[in-house]
């Protein structure tokens, strides 16, 4: 395709390599709307899929034969792959392939928050967290006897930053914040933030879930800890989750699993364990996805991140002006002209969300509705749920058209 940066997108050609945005359902043909949950697969992802069983599967590291060998090749150079996406200069060894950001979350909160953490220790967090990191290191302050305190988000949807640098001290141990909030759509300072967390020798987690797929993201240059991120949010398959994590940090932490692969030498009494990131990779790791993975990283920056997150912030705009129309919308997050994710979640007056969902759905609209696993932050903002519309690559303002539209039918159902 050979997108250079800061060139409109191709969309009609890119949406060829999507064939499930041509399925139909009652005639209707699918609008697509539920990406910051899951977005489609191209072709040379599902390529890469069928070709890795077709041609190479066999498990990796432990063979000798040339099937494992291939496969080992592959998997070993995926972690490189995904490492030059995100601009981590350590390579592999800072790539851990999990399941999902929120095993990501997990690996970190367990080997290092449940090693580290005591009662005099202090987790940041910010009011718009993910269930993912909020349940997690909320969770794993219960075992340590740490403390969990949160940024205030305020009434236009951005962080607090006063707020930020007052709770944020020499006790806070990490500091572990959403990048561009799945609900708001908010794109967080988060290399400020680093630099506030760092002053006062704390770590910096940065969910990486809704940014690293939708802008260009570079680790170093935000000086981020850690960061995650999932495969499935990004064209790339569901099963593979990434964590970065600086090398002396994942040097220094214990094993977040144990078992095959993840050791150097074993005897009845000790283990030692293996190089990194294989330390943290415990069993027959997540082969096939890894290597989708990274194809899914040639894909992405063959577009170009930096177009890609015009894009979605074009649509995410053009959404918002067009919600106002009715005067009867409540959009959430930052106001229309603030840089935002490709997303936008709201609520009408007439229509409860899960009812317009469904209803969108008569039309193949498809959008989700729900507390989108910020539980805490729909209380916050007094509402038990919101209907939220996110896009990719492939989305256009046509299809923003049918959403309004879909929109105005359930209106006209609830007058
Ligand atoms: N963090 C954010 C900001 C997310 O949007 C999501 C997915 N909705 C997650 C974490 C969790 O991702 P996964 O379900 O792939 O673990």
């Amino acid at each position: 395709m050979g997108h250079s940066e800061s060139e409109a997108l191709d969309v009609e050609r890119i949406r060829e390599d999507f064939p499930i945005l041509q399925r139909e359902f009652d005639g209707e043909q699918v609008v697509y709307l539920d990406n910051a949950a899951t977005t489609q697969t191209p072709e040379p992802v599902v390529e890469t899929i069928a070709d890795y069983y077709r041609t190479t599967n066999a498990n990796v590291h432990r063979g000798l034969h040339q099937l494992s060998q291939e496969a080992s090749i592959a998997y070993e150079d995926a972690h490189d792959r995904v490492a030059e996406f995100i601009g981590a200069s350590g390579e592999r060894e800072e790539i851990v392939f999990t399941k999902n950001t929120t095993e990501s979350e997990n690996l970190v909160a367990y080997a290092w928050g449940l090693n580290e953490l005591g009662p005099e220790d202090e987790v940041v967090l910010t009011e718009m967290e993910h269930h993912a990191s909020l349940v997690t290191w909320q969770q794993i302050a219960k075992k340590t006897g740490a403390t969990c305190r949160y940024i205030r988000v305020e009434e236009d949807g951005t962080l607090d930053m006063d707020h930020a640098r007052e709770i944020i001290t020499d006790d806070t141990a990490m500091l572990s914040v959403v990048h561009v909030s799945n609900t708001l759509g908010t794109v967080n300072p988060v290399a400020e933030l680093a630099d506030i967390a760092h002053d006062h020798d704390a770590y910096i987690f940065v969910d990486g879930a809704q940014s690293v797929p939708n802008r260009p993201v570079d680790v170093e240059a935000i000086d981020a800890d850690f960061l995650a991120f999932s495969g499935h949010k990004m064209a790339g398959p569901t099963g593979i989750g990434v964590l970065y994590g600086k090398k002396h940090l994942l040097e220094e932490m214990e094993p977040y699993l144990y078992g095959g692969m993840m050791i150097n030498k074993v005897t009845f009494e000790d283990s030692k364990w293996n190089d990194l990131p294989w330390k943290f990779e415990a069993g027959t790791p997540v082969i096939c996805q890894g290597i989708a993975l990274a194809e899914a990283c040639d894909y992405l920056d063959d577009i170009g991140m930096e177009n890609i997150r015009r894009h979605e912030n074009e649509l995410a705009q053009y959404t918002l002006e067009r919600l106002d129309d009715e005067g009867d919308v409540t959009a959430l997050g930052p106001p229309a002209g603030v840089e935002r994710g490709g997303l936008v979640s709201f609520n009408l007056d007439s229509v409860h969300a899960h009812d317009l969902s469904s209803i969108l759905n008569d039309s193949a609209v498809a959008i989700r509705a729900g507390d989108h696993c910020t539980q805490p932050l729909h209380d916050k903002l007094g509402v038990p749920a919101s209907a939220r519309a996110s896009f990719y690559v492939y989305n256009t303002r046509e299809e923003v058209d049918k959403l309004i539209e879909a929109i105005d039918d359930a209106r006209q159902l609830f007058a």
